[in-house]
Order: C-alpha cells, then structure tokens, then sequence
C-alpha cells in the first residue's frame, strides 16, 4: 500500500472528513484491521486566508510547496491539496516535487464523467467561482459550468469562512445553499459540484434537488483507490 500525503488545515474542519473517509476507504477494501499509510501536513490557516485575500498567492504557492517538499521526503508518494481554492497554485506545487500532486477537480470530473453529467453548476468560495482557475479546468474536460449569479457570491464565500471554516453550521445557510442549488438547477445544471471542501459538512445529498458531487469526499475516496494501485498517476 502506497502512503498518502495531505496538505490539510485549510481549513482543519474539512481535513478531518479526507481523514475518516481515507481510512474508511481502505477499510472497506481489505477489511481487517487495515487502514491508510497517512502522513499529514497540516497549515496554519490564518497563514493562508491572509495570503488569499491580500491576493499574495505567489507566498501561499511557498507555503504549500514547502509542505509538499516534506510530504514527499516523509515518505509520500502522491500528494493530495485538501482544499479547491488553492489549486489556484497547483502549478507552482506540483513542480516543486517528483511525485505526482492529485488534482481535486480531475478526480470529481472523472465522477462526473462516469455518470454523464456535462452541465454542472459549482458552488465554492468567490476565488474558485469567479477566477478562472478552477472552471477552466473543467471547462477544458467538456464540461458546462454554471455558477450561482453575482448576487449570491459573497453570501456563500462568508458562510464558507465566517461558518464552516470555524465550524459553525447553521440552518439558515443550509436553506440559502439550497435555495441557490435551485436556481441553478432553473437554469439548466445536471448536478452540483460541492467545490469547497467544507460544503459538504453544511449540504447533504437531500438538501440538494441536483445530484450532489462533494470535492473533500470524491477526492479522498481517489487517494484510497490510488492507495491500492500498483502505478500512480497524476
Ligand atoms: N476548503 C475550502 C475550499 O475547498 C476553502 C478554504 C480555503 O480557502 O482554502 O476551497
């Protein structure tokens, strides 16, 4: 078995699930006593939202590759960013080391590919929705992305950071997400793609009227199976 390398912390409420749902993976796979070969890097996030939104991600592209770099030395032999909005820097990461750095939007797209899902809305913070980073990753698979209308995007980036960031969960943002899940589905969208790592503690499969596709659990559900593979690839 492969060991995993995690870029976690950001925030630490999201890296808990890639945790449980690793370990759970393998379980479920070998049964037994077995679990993940994990080793876990995990940021101080206050680090990085300050690099983000002073718009420094050349610093936070150090950071995350320095951690890389220790992931891969401490043994790992693929790496996962546990967070969409910083693969905003996956480039800069990926070189800094030899092993492969496990996209999260190429793992949820191949989900999304399998069931046959082309428009896909996508919900995340405001740098994963309004730059281009991450929907033209998915744009460039074929995909239609939707994304909720411009009157809606600093409601969702304040419940990411104010709310599931410091691990509150409130009723009333789960209506407003499933609100806006609705429109978009109004709109056109197959499915919805849970783009933030912690949406998907706030957004169950029966708050949404589209299919539900959770980044954090697609991501390290990937990492489970790449776990148990002979070859690893990218
Ligand atoms: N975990 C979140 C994401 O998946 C947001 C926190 C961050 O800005 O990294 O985008």
């Amino acid at each position: 078995m492969k060991t995993i390398g995690l870029i976690g912390g950001m925030s630490w409420q999201s890296t808990i699930p890639y945790y449980a749902i690793i370990n759970e993976s393998i379980r479920e796979k070998l049964g037994g006593w077995h679990s993940a070969r994990i080793v876990l890097y995990s940021l101080a996030f206050d680090e990085i939202e300050q690099c983000q939104s002073s718009g420094d991600w050349e610093k936070s592209a150090e950071i995350l590759g320095d951690a890389a770099e220790k992931l891969e030395q401490a043994g790992a032999d693929f790496i996962l960013i546990c967070t969409n909005t910083m693969h905003k820097v996956y480039p800069q990461v990926s070189k800094r080391v030899q092993v492969p750095l496990i996209h999260i939007a190429d793992a949820t797209a191949e989900q999304l590919e399998k069931d046959g899902c082309k428009k896909v809305a996508l919900l995340g913070t405001r740098y994963t929705m309004a730059q281009d980073f991450y929907t033209s990753r998915l744009a460039e698979r074929g995909f239609e992305v939707l994304i909720p209308p411009e009157t809606d995007i600093p409601l969702i980036n304040r419940v990411i950071f104010d709310e599931l960031c410091v691990g509150q969960l409130k009723e009333s943002s789960r209506q407003a997400f499933s609100g806006i899940i609705a429109g978009l589905r109004a709109r056109g969208a197959e499915a919805v793609i849970l783009g933030c790592t912690e949406i998907g503690l706030l957004i169950h499969p029966e708050d949404s009227v589209l299919p539900v596709y959770d980044t954090a659990l697609i991501h390290a559900q990937k990492a489970a199976q790449l776990a148990l593979e002979n070859d690893t690839q990218g």
